[in-house]
């Protein structure tokens, strides 16, 4: 157990009583209205559940000529929407710049960006001009599945001074292709909380799904490891949103979310039940490279379908069937598979990869 980070726990700094603390809002702040309508909706909806309220005022884009946030402009928007409702206020910062100006609005809690935390620069920027100031800050995982990374943004702030601290995990990029936006590796937050149990780890699904349909099932494998908290993107009208439409939930169906998570108590035997969490998030990874795999593997079934059409061929060569089919019996009784599991599978591996190439076929 590692102690040399000086950090106030989560009850010490927010209203979240019990696990987990919710942090809710939309992706960016677009208008005063829409920040005003959408936290007053969040509370409407779900009540104490949500304790602190999130928009993005500059947004780090990916690609220039999207909305880059609404800018300073924007922060007494959302200073007045948590003054409205009773709740604190957080937004991104990536630079003193903001760190200035956040401040200067009242902004009770910042959060620095996964596109920030990857640059050691940017970071201590960041923890020079908060020197002194007490504020809470929460780090989001860089981009990059990088724990010493994240572990190092942690040090620059509390070196500064700053001690109610929190992490946020989003997920990590990946080149492969993935149902995730930003597949959750929960082995490495796992890490972080196996090393440095006392830094509170909050789940953003939003990031890591990228879609609406995620957003509970992953928020609550975070409660399943017992993590503290989530942040979740809300919008009034999330198809409307400027940014990040795909992933936001309206305020009711936030509620829904929040009000069918089962949170476990990691107090009471966390150590004995670790090494299942670790087991599930890796045999969670599996199941997700599974279904990777099976998207690629339709691909080319695609690509082949395209090539048989303009050769003329048949869609089913039986002999080239059975040598697969064998193939995988005798690798899979090797492995320990039964004959059955394999036939079954291949057969509905099988009826997909038909069904993909007589699409192509079709056109
Ligand atoms: C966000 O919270 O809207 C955001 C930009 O997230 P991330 O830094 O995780 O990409
Ligand atoms: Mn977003």
């Amino acid at each position: 157990m590692n102690d040399k980070f000086n950090i106030v726990p989560l009850s010490g700094w927010t209203r979240a009583e019990n696990k987990p603390l919710v942090i809710a809002g939309p992706c960016s702040a677009e208008g005063e209205e829409q920040v005003l309508e959408t936290v007053t909706q969040i509370v409407k909806h779900c009540g104490d559940k949500v304790h602190m309220i999130r928009a993005g005022i500059w947004k780090p884009r990916t690609r220039p000529n999207s909305f880059e946030g609404v800018g300073e402009i924007g922060l007494p928007w959302l200073k007045n929407a948590g003054i409205a409702v009773g709740l604190p206020v957080c937004v991104e910062v990536a630079n003193p710049e903001h760190v200035e100006a956040a401040l200067k609005a009242g902004i009770d809690v910042l959060w620095i960006g996964a596109r920030t935390t990857v640059s050691p620069f940017n970071v201590q920027a960041i923890a020079d001009a908060l020197k002194g100031i007490d504020i809470p800050v929460l780090i989001k995982n860089p981009v990059n599945p990088d724990l010493e990374l994240w572990v190092g943004a942690v040090e620059r702030l509390n070196a500064v001074g700053i001690d109610k601290l929190a992490v946020i995990h989003r997920g990590f990029s990946s080149y492969q292709k993935s149902i995730y936006r930003n597949p959750p590796m929960w082995e490495i937050p796992i890490e972080l909380r196996r090393r440095y149990p006392q830094i509170p780890i909050i789940v953003d699904p939003s990031h890591m799904g990228g879609t609406r349909d995620l957003i509970y099932v992953l928020a609550q494998q975070g409660m399943d490891m017992g993590f503290d908290g989530l942040m979740i993107e809300s919008h009034i009208q999330p198809d409307k949103a400027w940014s990040d439409a795909k992933q936001q939930v309206t305020p009711g169906r936030l509620a829904e979310i929040l009000n069918s998570l089962i949170v476990r108590q990691p107090e009471v035997g966390q150590d004995e039940f670790q090494p299942l969490h670790e087991l599930r998030a890796r045999v969670d990874r599996i199941d997700a490279y599974i279904i990777e795999l099976l998207c690629e593997r339709m691909g080319l079934s695609e690509e082949i379908g395209e090539f048989k059409k303009n050769a003329h061929l048949a869609v089913h060569q039986a002999e080239r069937w059975r040598q697969i089919v064998q193939r995988a019996l005798e690798k899979g009784k090797n492995g320990g598979l039964t004959e059955e599991f394999i036939l079954k599978l291949f057969q509905q591996v099988h009826n997909e990869s038909i069904f993909h190439q007589t699409k192509v076929m079709e056109k």
